[in-house]
C-alpha cells in the first residue's frame, strides 16, 4: 500500500489540529488504497498546541509530531515535516483548514498520473473585488519580474504534493533563507497545478501580517536573483549617459547666450535624488551581503526539542 504523508505547519492552532485530523481522516476513509500519516510541525506555539497534538498522538497511531525549541517560521516547519516524512508522496498543507482537504485525492491522482510535483493555485473567492485583486496581480507581476522564479498565482500555494523523488532532492537544500515555493518551481521534474478556493481560517488568527509579507516577497526576489544588482549597475549607465547630455547642452547654452544657468534648488534637489538612489543602492548590496553572512554560518533551518516519528 502506498504512503502519503501530510506536513502541517502548526504556531498556535490549538482550535483547529483536531479538526484537521478530522477531515483528513475523512478524506482517507474514501480513499481505500493509500495509507498516510499527518506529521504535524509545533512551531514553538505559544499556546497548547503541543499539549492538543500529545493527545492526537495518543489515540491515533498516524499522528506524528515534531515539536521546535522556538518558533522557526512557516518555511523552516515545511522544511522539517519534508526532512521526516516517509510517505511515497508528501503533501503540505496549513494549519487553519484555508487548504481544502478535500482536494488531497485530485492531488494524488494527478501524482498517479506521473507528475512529480502537483501544485496549487489559489484562485480568489468571488466576495474579493475586481480592484483587490487586480492590484493584488500587478504586485505579483512586479515581484516576479524581478526574481527568477515564477512568484505570480500560478507559481502555486504552499499547498502541494510532491513525489518522494523530488522530496529527497529538497531535503538535500541547504539555504538559510528558506522559499520552499521558489525552490519547488526552481528543481524542475514534472509539474502540473491544480485551482482551488481558499477558505476563510476556521479559528485563531493569521500570523502574517504586511511587514512579514514584504520580507517573504524580498526573500523571493533575494533568494533566487541578482537581478537588484544588476538594476543598480543600469541605473548607474542611465544616470552618467544622462548627465553626459545636460553637460553637453550646458556648455552649449553658455558659448550660445553667454549667460549662466541660475538655480540652487534644482542643485539641492538633485544632490538629494542621487544621495537617495546611492543609499538604496547600497542596501541593495547590504542584503544580498547579510545573506552571505547568514548562510556562511551554516546554522540549521530549525532546530527539534521533541518528536514521535
Ligand atoms: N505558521 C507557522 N509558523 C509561523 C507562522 C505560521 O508554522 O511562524 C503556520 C500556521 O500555523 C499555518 C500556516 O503556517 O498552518 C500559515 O499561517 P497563517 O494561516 O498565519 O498564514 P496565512 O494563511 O494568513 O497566509
Ligand atoms: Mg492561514
Amino acid at each position: 500500500m502506498k504512503k502519503i504523508s501530510i506536513v502541517i505547519p502548526a504556531y498556535n492552532e490549538e482550535e483547529n489540529v483536531a479538526m484537521i485530523h478530522q477531515k483528513i481522516k475523512e478524506v482517507f476513509s474514501g480513499l481505500n488504497n493509500y495509507d498516510f500519516e499527518i506529521i504535524f510541525v509545533n512551531d514553538g506555539s505559544r499556546d497548547s498546541t503541543q499539549q492538543k497534538l500529545e493527545e492526537l498522538a495518543e489515540q491515533y497511531d498516524e499522528v506524528k509530531f515534531i515539536e521546535f525549541s522556538r518558533n522557526f517560521g512557516h518555511q523552516p516547519a515545511v522544511k522539517a515535516g519534508m526532512d521526516q516524512a516517509h510517505g511515497n508522496a508528501v503533501i503540505s498543507m496549513d494549519g487553519d483548514l484555508q487548504h481544502p482537504p478535500e482536494l488531497i485525492p485530485k492531488m494524488i491522482k494527478k501524482w498517479e498520473e506521473g507528475y512529480d510535483v502537483v501544485l496549487t493555485v489559489r484562485t480568489y473567492p468571488k466576495e474579493i473585488s475586481f480592484f483587490k485583486r487586480k492590484t493584488s496581480d500587478f504586485f505579483y507581476k512586479i515581484l516576479s519580474s524581478l526574481s527568477d522564479v515564477n512568484l505570480t498565482k500560478g507559481g502555486g500555494s504552499d499547498f502541494r504534493l510532491l513525489d518522494a523523488g523530488a522530496v529527497e532532492v529538497m531535503r538535500q537544500f541547504n539555504e538559510d533563507d528558506l522559499f520552499l515555493r521558489g525552490l519547488t518551481s526552481w528543481m524542475g521534474f514534472k509539474q502540473t497545478a491544480i485551482d482551488f478556493t481558499a477558505n476563510e481560517r476556521i479559528a485563531g488568527k493569521s500570523s502574517y501580517n504586511l511587514k512579514k509579507m514584504v520580507t517573504f516577497a524580498f526573500t523571493g526576489i533575494t533568494a533566487f536573483s541578482v537581478k537588484p544588482l544588476y538594476l543598480a549597475a543600469y541605473l548607474g549607465f542611465l544616470f552618467s549617459a544622462i548627465s553626459v547630455i545636460g553637460y553637453g547642452i550646458y556648455v552649449v547654452h553658455s558659448f550660445v547666450s553667454h549667460t549662466e544657468i541660475s538655480g540652487w534648488a534644482s542643485l539641492i534637489m538633485t544632490i538629494v535624488f542621487f544621495g537617495g538612489l546611492q543609499l538604496i543602492i547600497l542596501g541593495i548590496i547590504g542584503i544580498y551581503l547579510g545573506k552571505i553572512f547568514k548562510q556562511v554560518k551554516e546554522r540549521p533551518n530549525y532546530i527539534i526539542k521533541n518528536k514521535n516519528l
